[in-house]
């Protein structure tokens, strides 16, 4: 396939350039050619510069014939050429750019552009932009211009150059693999025609269409995939098969609380998907403190309560202790074995390992990492993961490898935009629990900047005295933990001699587990009045009696993070407080402080939080399974989204494996473009 071929198949293109192409990752033709213009230069007015009038903006071309350079003034330096076109004379200058006069001797072919001056006899241009012209002027000039993302060693000339070339030889017969009705039904060029008119628009409605082509081409591709894995689980059978619904509804009448009507919605959603033949592949969608994990007990006691094995996932230690912790609580007096499965004692670990194999312990609580490891279980039918949103087509496929198709629950805190949750968990089934529990009081939130953080002690103080407890949240620098544990012992020792009645704890990243578990088993029980920690914290931890958040630097945190560390406080039935310790620096940050103090409504701190950073951001780069779009934007191609979606369904239809010899070429694209999805599933 000629998209296929390495960039060195291109005359020009040398091991050199290869190298440095490589190094902005085109390796190959096809890479080259999806390397789309960032912007483009309207050249194609380009006029005699006697038709322009005075004050016009002006494109004009013209051959140096002399030049000169006076200083009118001081500091001022005035730089004169005069230049020749087939209508006759006129002059460009510049202010200040001495060089121009030894750059372009007489002879030079030079493209301006700027502000045209007619109170002389002579045209007058006062340059703005300028561009030598040489050989192959018609590509650079005279049209619609292509301006790619600015590359080190690399020009734009180059760029140009060699997707003309392509475009004009060979690439005029490159073969289209779109369905012809997608393309009839949204109006859109082929492919061939799409390439022409994005690298060299002949207009600029002709670019906007190639555009939309390239868009919806990268999302329905996209959207082939997504679909394509769901179809796939679907057609699977299960080999377990669950207890009757009573047992369920006997455990829900001993749980310490009657369920929120979100939560019985939501458990019946999940509930009918368990009892089905296939797997659930269900996504649970619920604002900090909403009641998730106690949906999630049902799922896990209906599962044990059938003799069959689950696991809860999370993604840190501290997490999966605590919550075997809060789970045994729950299903261990019901005759429920709950294992935590750590990374500690390697004793302890065989033991727990050869009991789950064994089918001795009904639900295992881990990390990912753990789970995902060198575990064997009996018979897993359930896998809960919580607080992540890293559970994609791979991890899914892991736990397909070792010979089950468990039903998979996927909790997420960070409320995704409906857009978002469809690109990027559109094979999954989605719950919402849009309701908190009842008696919950907003937490009241404030912005103080670092100058006033002696009120955050003071209400810290204040609180302990009513027996209230406090977390105190440290600046975060991404970059080394060993800084960020320095910032958290340094706040600690501050915070110890100004709160000397108090006892205040440390928890940061560099503990042992065992050390960390400590000491959030005093602050659990209430003999730490305040807990200074890095954010090891954030997600989960479920503390009723905690009052107070201080988050120091709050600044350096994004919206999704700051709302995460807000749930941690408002959980039990005393007013609570978030104070974010600031000196924000940039309108970004300042307008994410008031966005804190203005709501507590996830959903739309999320919303916010993609508006201000956007979506790579937004899930944190590497964590975050989207996929790398070239062109398509997940914010303004919101329309196309949905209809790339429309048609891979529609397509699937049809052929539901991609079979047809029609679809062969789209088969292939689909495969260079997105081959995890290819490795994973059966076709190929
Ligand atoms: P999430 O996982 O969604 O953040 P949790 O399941 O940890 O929320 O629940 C937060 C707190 O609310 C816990 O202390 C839990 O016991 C309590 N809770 C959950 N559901 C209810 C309910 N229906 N009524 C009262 N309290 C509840
Ligand atoms: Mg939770």
């Amino acid at each position: 396939m000629l998209l296929q071929k390495p960039v060195q198949f291109l005359k020009g293109v040398g091991p050199q350039r290869a190298r440095q192409l490589e190094r902005i990752g085109i390796l190959s033709v096809g890479d080259l050619l999806y390397h789309f213009p960032r912007e483009y230069q309207d050249r194609s007015s380009i006029r005699p510069a006697h038709s322009f009038a005075h004050g016009d903006l002006a494109t004009v071309r013209g051959t140096v014939i002399t030049g000169q350079e006076t200083k009118p003034r001081r500091g001022l330096t005035l730089t004169k050429l005069a230049l020749e076109e087939e209508a006759g004379i006129f002059y460009a200058v510049w202010f200040n750019q001495p060089y121009i006069k030894k750059q372009y001797p007489p002879g030079k072919r030079l493209l301006l552009t700027g502000k045209m001056d007619r109170s002389f006899g002579v045209p007058q241009i006062q340059v703005a932009d300028h561009e030598v012209l040489e050989g192959d002027e018609s590509l650079h000039s005279g049209r619609i211009v292509p301006i790619y993302p600015a590359t080190e060693n690399i020009s734009q000339r180059f760029f140009r150059s060699m997707i003309k070339g392509f475009l004009d030889g060979v690439g005029a017969n490159l073969p289209e693999f779109l369905p012809d009705e997608i393309l009839d039904r949204y109006h859109l060029p082929c492919v061939a025609e799409a390439l022409a008119e994005i690298h060299f628009p002949t207009s600029m409605e002709a670019c906007q269409r190639a555009r939309k082509r390239f868009v919806l081409e990268e999302l329905f591709l996209f959207q082939l995939g997504l679909c394509l894995q769901k179809d796939r689980t679907n057609r699977q059978e299960k080999s377990h098969r669950y207890k009757s619904r009573k047992v369920v509804k006997s455990f829900a009448d001993i749980l310490p609380f009657q369920l929120t009507e979100a939560q019985k919605r939501v458990w019946q959603e999940i509930e009918r998907d368990m009892e089905a033949s296939r797997p659930m592949n269900r996504l649970l969608q619920g604002d900090v403190g909403s009641g998730k994990t106690a949906v999630a007990a049902l799922a896990l006691y209906k599962a044990a309560a059938s003799g069959l094995q689950s696991v809860l996932m999370v993604p840190t230690e501290l997490l999966a202790e605590q919550h075997a912790a809060s789970v045994g609580k729950l299903l261990e007096p019901l005759g429920i074995r709950v294992a935590l499965l750590t990374g500690g004692s390697r004793r302890g670990r065989k033991q727990v390992l050869e009991q789950i194999a064994g089918g001795e312990i009904d639900v295992v609580v881990g990390t990912h990492a753990l789970i995902q490891g060198p575990v064997q279980f009996k018979q897993l039918a359930l896998v809960v993961v919580d607080e992540q949103h890293r559970f994609g087509v791979r991890q899914r496929a892991a736990l397909q490898d070792k010979g089950h198709r468990p039903d998979i629950l996927v909790m997420t805190a960070t409320p995704i935009p409906r857009t978002l949750a469809l690109t990027l968990y559109g094979e999954l089934e989605a719950s919402v629990i849009d309701e908190l529990p009842p008696g919950r009081q907003p937490v009241k939130t404030y912005h103080l900047s670092l100058s006033q953080a002696g009120k955050a002690v003071g209400l810290i103080r204040q609180q302990a005295v009513e027996g209230r407890q406090s977390y105190v949240v440290c600046p975060l620098v991404e970059e080394s933990e060993k800084i960020d544990t320095q910032a958290a012992i340094e706040l600690h020792e501050r915070l110890k001699r100004a709160l000397s009645t108090c006892s205040v704890g440390l928890l940061h990243g560099k503990m042992k587990p065992a050390e960390k578990e400590a000491v959030m088993g005093e602050f659990r029980s209430g003999s730490l009045d305040i807990l200074v920690s890095t954010t090891v914290i954030e997600v989960g931890v479920d503390v009723p009696n905690a009052t107070v958040m201080v988050i120091w630097d709050a600044q350096r945190f994004g919206l999704s993070q700051l709302h995460q560390l807000r749930g941690r406080v408002g959980r039990g039935k005393h007013l609570s407080y978030c104070i974010l310790v600031a000196d924000p620096s940039t309108r970004e940050a300042r307008e994410r402080m008031a966005a804190m103090c203005r709501t507590q409504n996830g959903f739309i701190l999320a919303e916010e939080d993609l508006k201000l950073r956007g979506p790579g951001e937004f899930f944190g780069t590497r964590q975050s399974g989207l996929p790398d779009f070239k062109i398509a934007s997940l914010i303004k191609d919101q329309r196309e989204i949905e209809q790339a979606r429309a048609e891979a369904r529609q397509l699937l239809k049809d052929d539901p494996d991609l079979r047809l010899p029609q679809h062969r070429e789209l088969l292939n694209q689909f495969a260079l473009r997105f081959p995890e999805f290819v490795k994973y599933s059966e076709i190929s």
